[in-house]
């Protein structure tokens, strides 16, 4: 059974960095990753507010400096995806598709999926027109028309950061009130460049080169119609990706991990970052900064440990 110091388990900003940092501390270290090396930066076509490109640069191009910066310092990034994390005597048992691991800390850097509306047009068009975060993309969009999806908190805060930046803002919603606290509300509807489209759902993204349209229905009247947008911000919930997590750490009501100021969970050893962990800021530069929170809080834990602990654990299963 192979064993390391570190074992990282996503290969988004939070887990590169928490690797770059690891494997620069001398610290065996792998990072599994089950599709692509970025998480969701490698779908963007440009970041903006990433510090040191003052250009912007292509997500998955910036994703693979983050993969050859960890490889340079010594981290190992396999194609696995790990299905198991277990607490065996003090270390952490991993299995994945190809075998098992033994790791004396593990990083949780799985990241979190948007929820989509599954319409036609949605995939087509992400990254042209199609987003899910406002604060990432909404400088792409500036004086613009554009269409902010749902009305929780989120769809509502967007659309009144969005409004700062844009000419107009329909918030499409497929019920009559809204979800979110409040507080917010009343911003919204004293927002003069925000409007509601009520009962009412998307049920198709059009355009060309990007975004030109969403065709509207309304869900009471089935009637539809066309509304001319160069944008679909889609905020209708995330779904964290935890399952490995059950029974091992806390979560807060969104599925969320809780985690302390140096990303430890309940389990010692066991770490959450990035957009899986609790109150993020779900942005690039907060998910690397957990990374190097993290591999800097692991590597504390490793030096605390009773010497040789981790190789009389991988002797032991091994006999
Ligand atoms: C379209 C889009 C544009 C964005 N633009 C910006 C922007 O301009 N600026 C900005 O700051 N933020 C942006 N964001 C947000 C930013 O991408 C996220 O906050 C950030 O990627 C979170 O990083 P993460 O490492 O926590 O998670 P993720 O990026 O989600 O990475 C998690 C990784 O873990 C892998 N994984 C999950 N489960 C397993 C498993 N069991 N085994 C192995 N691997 C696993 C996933 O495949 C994924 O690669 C954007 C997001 C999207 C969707």
């Amino acid at each position: 059974m192979e064993r390391f110091d570190i074992a990282i388990i996503g290969g988004g900003g939070a887990g590169m960095t928490a690797a770059i940092y690891a494997a620069r501390g001398r610290r065996s270290t792998v990072v599994f990753e089950r599709m692509v090396t970025g998480g969701q930066i490698a779908t963007t076509d440009m970041v903006e507010n990433f510090p040191g490109f003052p250009a912007g640069i292509n997500g998955f191009d910036l994703a693979q400096l983050f993969e050859q910066q960890a490889r340079k310092f010594g981290a190992e990034v396999r194609a696995e995806q790990v299905e198991s994390i277990e607490r065996r005597g003090g270390s952490f048992a991993l299995t994945t598709e190809e075998g098992q691991y033994l790791a004396g800390a593990v990083i949780m850097a799985a990241g979190a999926d948007y929820n989509h509306l599954g319409v036609p047009g949605e995939e087509a068009y992400v990254g042209r027109g199609v987003s899910y975060c406002a604060t990432c993309d909404g400088a792409f969009f500036r004086d613009q028309d554009v269409v902010v999806v749902g009305g929780g908190d989120a769809a509502v805060e967007e659309a009144l950061f969005l409004a700062r930046i844009v000419r107009s803002v329909t918030i499409v919603h497929r019920r009559d009130t809204l979800r979110a606290s409040a507080i917010v509300q009343e911003r919204a509807f004293a927002e003069p460049k925000i409007s509601f489209a009520w009962n009412t759902v998307v049920e198709a993204i059009e355009g060309g080169d990007s975004v030109q349209r969403a065709v509207l229905r309304d869900v009471q009247s089935g009637e539809k119609r066309t509304m001319d947008t160069a944008a679909v911000f889609i905020f209708i919930g995330q779904t964290p990706n935890s399952s490995l997590l059950e029974g091992l750490v806390e979560f807060d009501g969104g599925g969320h991990a809780i985690v302390d100021l140096e990303m430890r969970t309940a389990t010692p050893g066991l770490f959450v970052v990035g957009d899986l962990r609790s109150q993020s800021a779900r942005q690039l530069i907060s998910a690397a900064g957990d990374g190097a929170t993290a591999a800097i809080a692991a590597e504390r834990y490793l030096g605390e440990l009773p010497r040789g602990r981790l190789q009389s654990e991988a002797a032991r299963m091994a006999g």
